[in-house]
């Protein structure tokens, strides 16, 4: 296990902000994970999880002990009925893992290629896109708890998993590693796609795709994402920063009718107090700030819901131009949004000691 000081980590987060860590250890094994808290504990430095570094904002430099996850395996590990049990290590990459899925013709994953990140922070953010969420193929989760040095298995119902969220996000932030994670796989016999979001069915439908499989999805998907999300190989990004606000009946009720034509989806188990969930780049479009540039950072061009950075820019100005893109929203519209990218500042550090 090599100690990296200062180490440089502008390539190694998809915004490309230049920030050095005090302490960096790429971990290839679990035993190297150990070692690596076990280091944290001996210099009475925080730690930071790193994985694919595609959903965090730095802010300054990272003074902490940072654990780059570099670990590799996709295994079978049973069966249930028909449907197929994998447990794959956390810093595999998760559009690879996408389509090890694809080549071993099982179903429940393909809608969710081309997601950039690794797989152990898939359940971190129950990440989601195109009607599906990780939860939705998450059996369990193996998870080292950086006090007691144990393992714990979460199972999917103990993962808490929400829009976005979930207890590694939550009540246990910073408190776990996860090591591995074991999906539920389905035989594509029997299974239903899913189609009917976004535009999916349209695209099949161009390609003359009639009855398509697993496979015609991942390919659909991943060229819809290509083709409407900015590259962080050009332009520094985190995807979608914010969330979409879940409003309340009343305030939807009252914007809906003021704004007939705002767009809105449905919360599973809604209340009146969760009622329905609205685009927030719907919101920031119509506030008039889609294609905004303030100095190195902005608002992408198509895309009302990714701030960019366009180089040579801080942590501190995409946080300005977030905290001036709330104001306006809340101001124009009444509703909060939030961000959906972890700001990674000295508060966002786990102390193991
Ligand atoms: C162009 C683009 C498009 C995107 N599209 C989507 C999308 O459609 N849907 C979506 O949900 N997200 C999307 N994202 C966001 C991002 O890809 C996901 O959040 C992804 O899961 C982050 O993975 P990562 O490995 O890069 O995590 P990182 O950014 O490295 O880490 C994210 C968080 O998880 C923690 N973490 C990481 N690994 C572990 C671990 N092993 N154990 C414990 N904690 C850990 C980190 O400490 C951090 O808090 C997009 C991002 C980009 C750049």
């Amino acid at each position: 296990m090599n100690i990296e000081e200062n180490k440089d980590l502008t390539a190694l987060n998809t915004f490309g902000m230049s920030v050095k860590a005090k302490y960096y250890i790429r971990v290839s094994s679990d035993e190297d994970v150990r070692q690596a808290v076990l280091f944290a504990k001996e210099v009475n430095f925080p730690l930071l999880v790193l994985s694919g570094g595609s959903n965090m904002l730095f802010t300054e430099d990272i003074k902490a002990v940072v654990i780059h996850m570099d670990t590799h395996g996709i295994e079978k590990i049973g069966a249930d009925g028909t449907d197929t049990l994998v447990k794959v290590k956390a810093g595999e990459n998760w559009h690879n893992f996408v389509m090890w899925s694809i080549d071993n013709n099982l179903a429940g994953a393909e809608n969710l290629a081309f997601i950039p990140g690794r797989v152990g922070s898939s359940p971190v953010q129950n990440i989601g896109a195109y009607g599906v969420e990780a939860k939705d193929v998450i059996e369990s989760v193996n998870a080292f708890d950086v006090h007691s040095g144990k393992n714990r298995i979460f199972s999917k119902k103990e993962c808490l998993f929400g829009y976005r969220e979930s207890v590694f996000k939550g009540a246990d932030k910073g408190k776990y590693i996860i090591m591995d994670v074991v999906f539920r796989l389905h035989s594509p016999e029997g299974y239903s796609l899913k189609l009917d979001y976004g535009n999916i069915r349209s695209e099949l439908e161009k390609r003359n795709i009639i009855t398509p499989n697993i496979a015609d999805v991942a390919t659909v998907v991943t060229d819809i994402r290509r083709a409407k999300l900015p590259d962080p190989e050009k332009i520094g990004n985190c995807g979608s920063f914010f969330k979409n606000p879940v409003l309340d009946k009343k305030t939807f009720e009252s914007l809906k009718e003021k704004y007939p034509d705002m767009p809105c989806f449905d919360v599973p188990d809604s209340t009146d107090e969760h009622y329905k969930k609205v685009p927030a780049a719907w919101l920031i479009d119509r506030a008039g700030w889609k294609g905004y540039r303030r100095g190195n950072v902005g608002v992408h061009e198509n895309q009302a819901l990714v701030l960019v950075h366009y180089g040579g820019g801080t942590g501190g100005e995409v946080m300005a131009l977030c905290r001036d893109i709330c104001a306006d929203v809340k101001a124009k519209y009444g509703v909060a949004i939030s961000a959906e990218v972890n700001i990674v500042d000295a508060s966002f550090l786990h102390t193991v000691y």
